[in-house]
């Protein structure tokens, strides 16, 4: 049986993320703002009838919503072009009109995980039913939800978590042959793997382009135990390593395309990601509800939040959970259950518990990550004293929006063809290093605070789209980024010292040409800054990806801290903890809960 809602919403994603294509080639139109003048208003205590227009501010910009008002009713209500990131934003943009219709109120609540876009939308909503002179006091109302009936669900396997391992783990299991739930706490799939730069390392052994990049598994296993400072499981690196490529050709089996050219990604140290052709991590989703579109007896739970394991002397036999409307949902699952719930950090609590790496995790600090990423797993398996390793371990990025903390707003293209500078308009780092190195390194600077520098050679013509859909051009609109036809004007906007910025973009296209290490040990050079209009960004520390979490085995069964294994219980993705170490190598997540999702669905679907 199908989740008819799902399969609504998959479709919407393929269609919003059709038409965030189309816009990528239109960027007058995407920048388009609806000036308050041309609103028609009307200042009769009679409500009118008409379309009436109000303009929203999402998280990429403005964008319009226009609303059908018939005297009595909303008729209709179209949201205009816009930049909200695809996969998160476009989900609200889809789903919400319906549900202000339904409820005829913009008393409903925001579509989780997507509230700015969601309140943007509620926003322009009233306003325009203000415009039209309606009762905003039936308007706005409160609207009721009715609690559903509790209801028992069974499947071989169930699985907690619509992220990239929760999806890879189902595909692959129903592949096998079980039957599978996936219960998902959020309004969408996607997690956080959905908001990743979509960077997945692997190395196809031998092949024409590992060669021309002097790569190979073994140097990517290397790399990946000494990036973490040889405290990886090395039994786990070296399943990730060896399965990585298998993993890709997987993910092209079932639809999913990658660019061509390999690249470099922030901390990753080598040209080994594989980047997917569908902006941030929509690539796999579009690709994962696909096949579950078009299979039976493998279905997503929406709005369903997974808040205890069923044990039975001490097997695993399914979840508790809660479902939308507050109703009780039991999953029996015959063969497993899969934790894929990700990972902690957007949980400031569990952050500042457990974090042993830097001086401070706390309010002040803010996240890349969506907001379900929450640590719930912790909670779940404590009954079942699950062994939790390397907790302490929690990976920052050098790249977030000051304000939100989002990879949002980051015009770094190529790690090659960029470079960072401080307060001061000076270099302070090696820019192709590991993330914890360039991120311990701002922490060290003025404001804890820097500018990412590039110039044409990252983008031709400025209407280039990063993958948050988002042009140069549009940020500088936005007042989120700088642009100039030099670097004496670019260091004007910046707001730092001519000489020192100047000096800066000097030195570096000096090793640019020379190909050789500068005084930070930067190795990773491709093309020089030297050709305006050149552009600028800031952006501070910002919490990533928790290392640490629940310890599996090789078949990513879940071990408690007897050393045995939990029976029943399957963990992959961020959830789990170990397998990096101190460090993650950038591009090595989609990679792990590519491998590991496989593994454990493989492994529930044909366990006893
Ligand atoms: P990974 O990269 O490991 O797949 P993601 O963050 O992409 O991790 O996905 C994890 C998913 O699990 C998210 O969509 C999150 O909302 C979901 N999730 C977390 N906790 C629960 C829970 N208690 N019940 C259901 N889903 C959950």
């Amino acid at each position: 049986m199908k989740n008819r809602f799902m399969k609504l919403l998959s479709l919407g994603l393929v269609f919003t993320m059709t038409m965030s294509m189309a816009a990528c080639g239109k960027k007058e139109d995407t920048t388009k703002k609806t000036s308050q003048e041309e609103i028609t208003t009307s200042t009769s205590s009679d409500a009118k009838g008409g379309t009436y227009k109000a303009s929203a501010k999402g998280f990429g910009g403005e964008f319009e919503v226009s609303v059908a008002f018939d005297g009595e009713k909303i008729t209709d209500i179209k949201v205009g072009e816009n930049s909200e990131t695809p996969g998160v934003g476009t989900v609200a943009i889809e789903q919400l009109p319906g549900k202000i219709m339904d409820a005829q109120s913009v008393g409903v609540d925001a579509v989780s995980g997507c509230t700015v876009t969601s309140n943007a939308i509620l926003e322009a909503t009233k306003s325009a039913l203000e415009q039209a002179g309606a009762d905003m006091n039936k308007f706005t109302a409160v609207a009721k939800v009715e609690q559903a009936e509790d209801e028992t669900l069974n499947a071989d396997v169930v699985i907690v978590g619509a992220g990239g391992a929760g999806l890879a783990a189902a595909v692959t299991a129903h592949q096998n042959g079980a039957s599978v739930i996936v219960v998902e706490k959020m309004a969408k799939v996607g997690g956080n793997t959905i908001l990743a730069g979509g960077a997945m390392n692997a190395v196809d052994d031998g092949s024409e382009e590992a060669i021309a990049h002097d790569d190979s598994v073994e140097l990517h296993y290397e790399q990946t135990i000494k990036g973490g400072d040889n405290t990886g499981d090395a039994e786990l690196v070296r399943i990730l390593v060896e399965n990585a490529h298998d993993s890709v050709e997987w993910l092209q089996s079932l639809g999913m395309e990658f660019k061509e050219e390999l690249f470099t990604v922030t901390g990753g140290l080598w040209p080994r990601a594989h980047k997917p052709v569908d902006p941030v991590g929509t690539g796999f989703f579009n690709t994962y509800m696909k096949y579950i579109d078009n299979n039976e007896n493998i279905e997503v739970r929406l709005n369903t939040k997974a808040d205890s394991l069923i044990v039975e002397d001490g097997v695993v036999k399914g979840v508790v959970a809660t479902g939308e409307t507050g109703n009780k949902v039991t999953l029996n699952s015959s063969k497993g259950v899969i934790l894929a719930t990700g990972g902690f950090s957007k949980n400031v609590e569990l952050r500042e518990k457990y974090n042993t790496q830097w001086a401070t995790l706390g309010e002040t600090i803010k996240s890349t990550n969506h907001s379900g990423a929450t640590g719930d797993a912790i909670g779940l398996v404590e009954p079942l004293n699950a062994e939790l390793v390397q907790m302490g371990n929690i990976q920052l990025l050098p790249l977030g929006d000051p304000e939100t903390g989002s990879l949002s707003g980051n015009i770094e293209t190529d790690v090659e063809k960029r470079i960072f500078v401080n307060k001061e308009g000076n270099r302070f780092v090696d820019e192709g290093a590991r993330r914890d190195v360039m991120t311990a390194a701002l922490f060290e600077q003025t404001d804890n605070y820097m500018w990412i520098v590039l110039d044409s050679h990252s983008y031709p013509t400025g209407n280039e789209k990063n993958n948050f859909n988002e042009s140069p051009l549009e940020l500088v609109e936005q007042g989120r980024a700088v642009t100039a036809d030099t670097l004496e004007e670019l260091a004007k906007k910046m707001n730092v010292p001519e000489e020192n910025l100047i000096k800066a973009v000097e030195d570096f296209n000096a090793h640019v040409e020379k190909k050789e290490a500068d005084a930070f040990g930067r190795t990773l050079y491709s093309e020089p800054i030297n050709q305006g209009p050149y552009y600028a960004a800031p952006r501070v520390p910002t919490v990533h990806h928790t290392m640490g979490g629940i310890k599996i085995n090789k078949d990513t069964e879940v071990i408690n801290q007897d050393g045995d294994v939990i029976k029943g219980l399957y963990a992959a993705g961020e959830v789990v903890g170990g397998i990096h170490g101190t460090n993650r190598l950038g591009g090595n997540a989609l990679t792990d809960i590519a491998v590991f999702g496989r593994i454990a669905g493989e492994t529930a679907a044909n366990s006893k």
